[in-house]
């Protein structure tokens, strides 16, 4: 059992390496291809290639720390690194995002003729090629295996392929003899890196700012009030990753209830949350007597 889940990750974990090899030659023949042009809209979508690589980055170490079991001293297990290193990814976008910006700007002010030959309009065609292969053959695999991070990322992919074609089209903006085209266009796609690395930090920060993946908790309810046992339940909480989900609730059960079977209700708790919400890893129960008038009841 053990071996297949290893052997599960290590086959995804090889599709996000070929994809983050590829989307890397690709990325790197632009961002050559557009310094040797002098055509900044070219460098830029290169870059805009590098930080589709971002992705798949957090998606191997992600993979890597999934595998980790739980230790001595990460007693909550190893997921949160992924959550961890995004925030340097999303850090390294804003800077890259940042950069390009300037240059666009620049370049509004003291313009550069770019040199576009039908060279330029390959060198985007071909990695297009490349991009529409990883995209396709990346979602393929990701269904074949069930993988969210394989499906995500090629969708991510496709984000790509959008600023190619608008390159194409400044491209030949610039060849009619509009060379504003190519700040222009260096700026929005500047833009849109940054709205990534957004995305990427809001992510992380919802899970490292302990916001609730489950803010609905009737589901929770539902399912203890339907153990045998239980009377009541409440301050019910939830936190962590949408993969690795931790709860922990008040439960009331009869005071004169016997220790032994107050404990096994407590684990038929923990258990039938975990199978009824596969996405829930830890659940902790406080339990407690189910009392009129008494003094040291929690309020509900
Ligand atoms: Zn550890
Ligand atoms: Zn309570």
């Amino acid at each position: 059992m053990d071996t297949e889940l290893d052997l599960h990750y290590r086959r995804i974990r090889r599709i996000l390496i070929l994809t983050l090899v590829l989307n890397w030659l690709v990325a790197l023949a632009k961002i050559l291809y557009g310094l040797f042009s002098r055509c900044a809209s070219i460098t830029a979508d290169g870059f805009h290639s590098l930080s589709d690589g971002a992705s798949n980055i957090i998606g191997i170490v992600g993979i890597n720390f999934a595998c980790r079991p739980k230790d001595a001293d990460h007693p909550y297990g190893h997921k949160k690194y992924e959550t961890f290193f995004s925030l340097g990814i999303s850090a390294l976008l804003f800077i890259i995002a940042f950069n390009l910006f300037q240059e666009g700007i620049k370049r509004l002010y003291y313009p550069i003729i770019p040199q576009i030959d039908m060279k330029s309009f390959l060198v985007i065609l071909i990695t297009l090629g490349i991009n529409l292969w990883v995209m396709n053959y990346e979602h393929r695999q990701g269904k074949v295996l069930q993988s969210d991070i394989l499906i995500s990322d090629s969708l991510h992919t496709k984000a790509d392929i959008f600023t190619s074609l608008s390159v194409i089209i400044t491209l030949v903006a610039i060849k009619l003899g509009y060379p504003i085209f190519d700040p222009i266009a260096t700026i929005i796609i500047s833009l849109f890196i940054a709205w990534s690395g957004y995305n990427i930090a809001k992510q992380s920060s919802r899970v490292l700012c302990d916001t609730a993946p489950i803010l609905d908790v009737k589901k929770i309810v539902d399912i203890v009030l339907g153990i045998k046992g239980v009377q009541a339940c409440h301050k019910i909480r939830t936190r962590g990753r949408s993969d690795d989900i931790c709860v922990d609730l008040h439960v009331q059960v009869a005071p004169d209830m016997h220790m032994d079977n107050a404990h096994k209700i407590s684990y038929a708790i923990e258990e039938t949350i975990k199978r009824g919400i596969p996405q829930v890893t830890d659940v902790v129960v406080h339990m407690e007597p189910k009392e009129k008038l008494n003094p040291l009841q929690d309020k509900p």
